[in-house]
């Protein structure tokens, strides 16, 4: 589905309601953000994490890697928020253990800039595309 944001409340809101529809599977749920920096990807995530219950806002962490938050939302029970922006090898990410973490069906994992771990990432992820068209103007593919 293409979408295209006006504004940045848009694109939270396009989160939110993503976050009611993700479903259940064999392991984690996994959502792949890809693209243009400053093309929304965690605007696009403090709406999704807002839909999951997470009154903690959701930042571009400048430091970290990964950050948990626990949630109660149908059988899930933490989300991660990884942005692997500042990532210089994929071994970096392997360190903090995601590949049990995407195995984990407890878990929600969005992972910006997902395209620099492209093996890592399973099958099932939901790929998110993010496209700066101006200032305030954005096109979303899911
Ligand atoms: P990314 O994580 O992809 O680098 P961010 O979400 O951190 O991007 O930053 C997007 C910036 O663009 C924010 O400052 C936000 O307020 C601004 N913005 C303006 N219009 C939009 C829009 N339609 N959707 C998302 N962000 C927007
Ligand atoms: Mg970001």
């Amino acid at each position: 589905m293409n979408y295209l944001t006006k504004n940045f409340k848009e694109t939270q809101k396009l989160g939110k309601k993503l976050a009611k529809k993700i479903k259940s599977g064999k392991g984690a749920a996994v959502l792949g953000l890809q693209g243009d920096l400053g093309g929304g990807k965690t605007t696009f995530l403090q709406g999704l994490a807002k839909g999951l219950g997470i009154k903690e806002k959701i930042l571009s962490p400048t430091f970290v890697i990964m950050k948990r938050f626990k949630i109660n939302i149908k059988h899930f029970k933490n989300f991660y928020h990884i942005d692997c922006y500042r990532l210089n090898s994929p071994k970096d990410i392997e360190e903090l253990g995601i590949k049990d973490i995407i195995l984990n069906p407890k878990n929600i994992v969005a992972i910006e800039w997902s395209e620099r771990i492209k093996k890592i990432l399973p099958k099932s992820a939901i790929i998110i595309k993010f496209v700066f068209i101006d200032k305030n103007k954005r096109e979303i593919v899911i």
